[in-house]
Parts: C-alpha cells; structure tokens; sequence
C-alpha cells in the first residue's frame, strides 16, 4: 500500500510531492491529462520568485518534475477516475488506465480550468495576445488596447487591472446590464479607461501570429464590427477540476472546501491543495504553497494515525 498519492502535476501536486518524499513518504503523482498544469499552456512567467529573468512555463513545470522526481516521487501518466474511502481499509484511487491504488492518503491538487469561448482563434492564439489571467500576463500589454470577454466580478476585476497597463480596456458582454457586484461595476462604468461592447459577442479573433483585433457581433442587431486590440482576455470564471470527487464537500462553484487554514478536507486522509480548493488567489505560488502545507499536513497525520 502507498503512503499518498498525488492527484494532479501543477504547481500545487509537484510541490506536495516534492515535500513528501523530502519526508521519506515515496508519494505516486498521478499527473493527468496536462502533466505540468495549466503554466504549460503559457509563455514567460514573470512572477514566480526565485527567477529573476522571465521563463516560459513548459520549462518551470519541468524544473518542479525534475526537483519532485531527483527526491524519488513516482510518476504515473494516468487520470483519477474517483477516490473512494471506505470505513476502514486503505483509500482506492481508481485510474481511467483500469489500475486501482490503494493508499493511506491523498491530496487532490486538479486545479481549475479557465472557461473559454470556445473559438478557434482562442487556442491559436493561445499566449500570443490571448490569455485568461490579467495578473499573469497584464503587464505584457503597455501602452496597447486590450479586450475583456465577460460581465462578471472576474472580467470587472481583471479589466481595471488592466488599466494599468493597457491604453483602454473594452469589456465585451454578451447582454446590457452586468453581473459584477454592483461596487465593482460602478468602479468599471466611471473608470476613463473603460469602454463597453454592451449585447455583443466575440466572434473571432483576428490576427495571424498574434491578437490584432476582435470580430463582434451585436447580439441585438446581428451587426458585425471590428475593434483592434493586441491582447484578449477570457473572464467568463472557472471551472474547478473536482467533478471525479464527489466524497469531498465542495462549495456552490465545486471548489473543494477546506477546514479552516490548513488542506484537510472533511474526508479522512483526503487533502486537497491549489486551485482546486482555491477560489480566491489561483496564482502558482500560492498553488505551490498549498501543496506545501497539504504535504506537511498528511506527514503529521500519518504519524498520528500510523505511528
Ligand atoms: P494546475 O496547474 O491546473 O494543475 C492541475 C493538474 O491536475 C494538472 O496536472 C492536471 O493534469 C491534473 N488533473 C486534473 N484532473 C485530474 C484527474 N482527474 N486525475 C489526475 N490528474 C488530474 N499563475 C502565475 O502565478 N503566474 C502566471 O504567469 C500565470 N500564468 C497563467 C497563464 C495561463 C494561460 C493560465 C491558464 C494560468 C496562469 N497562471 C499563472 C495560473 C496558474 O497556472 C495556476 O494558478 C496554477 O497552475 C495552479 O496550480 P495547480 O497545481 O493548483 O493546478
Ligand atoms: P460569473 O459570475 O459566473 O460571471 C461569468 C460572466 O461571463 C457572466 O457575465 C456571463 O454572462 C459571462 N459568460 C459566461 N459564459 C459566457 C459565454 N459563453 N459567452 C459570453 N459570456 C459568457 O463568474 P466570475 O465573474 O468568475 O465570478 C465567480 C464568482 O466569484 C462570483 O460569485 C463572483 O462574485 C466571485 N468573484 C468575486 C470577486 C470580487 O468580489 N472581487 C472577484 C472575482 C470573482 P452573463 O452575465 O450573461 O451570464
């Protein structure tokens, strides 16, 4: 039977990993359907300390593999299908390959997945002007115009953000009235540096090897225009990666909730760390501090329970 398992290689399941076999626990990483997580989908990451230059996320994400693997973590390049705890015996994680491990502990580190539009040209452009975190990749867009996708707190957020950088923000929505808290759509409305695309939809990206410009349609008219903007960000919310772990409690969003400051859930044995868990920050440092603590934390309660 394995001490822990590691549901997930992002930021959060790497460091767990890397904190537990530091503590001689020989954890198994099941990495998932995007070793490395979500910073393998983007270029320069200029916000994880300890980097003073920019460096591209695939090659963070292989230093975190690297560091986890040099201290014995094991790899298994499968997905979790569910966790299941019975009363008393070990934990069952059931992979998608047909394999069940058995296990004392498990920390879930699955992340959350932005949601997008769904259009070609968002995954074209993918980190050349499209991007759906403003405090990641914001400060790549000074002096240029950018677009914000989305009414809700995110998109009202991550469009006065923008507004330190970017020369004018225009949030597109699909409908007239926002969803943002009404505190946050009275800073947007009266913010000089903010336009409104009111009922209109992106339709397109434009532009070949980099964002130049969206296609819009009013959703009321049906008319189509074109604005130019050299970065668009997606703020339509996140999905949490939770839905194979149902034997958690998770809060009205599926984000797994946590009981009190530390990554026990109200499982037994089941710890949950980044994103996943995480409505509010979802930045890699703080994923990676997360999956520090849920590694600490299992230690001590194998060594209450085991010892
Ligand atoms: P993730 O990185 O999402 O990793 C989740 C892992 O879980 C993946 O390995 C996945 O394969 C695995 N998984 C999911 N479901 C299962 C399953 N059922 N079974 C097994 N494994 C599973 N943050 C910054 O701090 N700076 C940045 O510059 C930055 N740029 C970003 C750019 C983009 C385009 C995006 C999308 C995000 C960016 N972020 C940035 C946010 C950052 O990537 C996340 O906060 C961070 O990766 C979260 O780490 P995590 O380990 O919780 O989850
Ligand atoms: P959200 O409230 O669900 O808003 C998502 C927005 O995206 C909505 O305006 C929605 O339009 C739009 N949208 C969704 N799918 C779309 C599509 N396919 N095409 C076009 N538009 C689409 O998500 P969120 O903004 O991420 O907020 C999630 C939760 O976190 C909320 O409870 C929010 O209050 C909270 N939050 C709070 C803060 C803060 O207080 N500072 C910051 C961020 C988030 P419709 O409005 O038409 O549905």
């Amino acid at each position: 039977m394995e001490k822990t398992v590691i549901i997930g290689s992002g930021p959060a399941g790497y460091t767990a990993a890397v904190y537990c076999a530091r503590a001689m626990l020989n954890p198994v990483v099941v990495a998932g359907k995007t070793p490395g997580g979500q910073l393998t989908q983007t270029s320069d990451i200029e916000n994880y300390p300890g980097f003073p230059e920019p460096i591209g996320g695939f090659d963070l994400m292989e230093n975190f593999r690297k560091q986890a693997e040099r201290f014995g973590a094991r790899l298994v390049y499968d997905s979790v299908k569910s966790v299941v705890c019975p009363e008393s015996g070990p934990r069952q994680v059931a992979l998608e390959g047909g394999e069940t491990i058995e296990t004392m502990s498990v920390i879930i580190a699955t992340g959350a997945t932005p949601r997008w539009l769904g259009l070609e040209s968002e995954q074209r452009l993918m980190a050349k002007g499209v991007s759906a975190c403003a405090t990641c990749d914001g400060a790549f867009f000074r002096g240029v115009p950018v677009v914000v996708v989305g009414g809700g707190d995110t998109a009202i957020e991550e469009a006065l953000f923008l507004t330190r950088f970017a020369s004018k923000v225009t949030v597109v929505h699909r409908r007239d009235q926002l969803r943002a808290s009404k505190i946050m759509a009275e800073r947007a409305l009266t913010n000089p540096k903010v336009e409104f695309a009111w009922d209109s939809a992106v339709v397109e990206i434009l532009g070949k090897d980099k964002v130049e410009g969206v296609k819009l349609q009013n959703l009321k008219t049906g008319a189509f225009s074109q604005l130019s903007c050299e970065g668009y960000f997606a703020a339509l919310g996140h999905v949490p990666n939770t839905g194979s772990f149902d034997i958690v409690t998770k809060d009205e969003l599926g984000y797994i909730v946590l009981n009190g400051n530390n990554s026990y859930t109200n499982v037994e044995g089941v710890f949950a760390a980044g994103d996943c868990a995480d409505r509010t920050y979802r930045q890699a440092v703080t994923a990676a501090g997360m999956g520090c603590r849920a590694a600490i934390d299992v230690e001590r309660w194998l060594e209450s329970k085991h010892s």
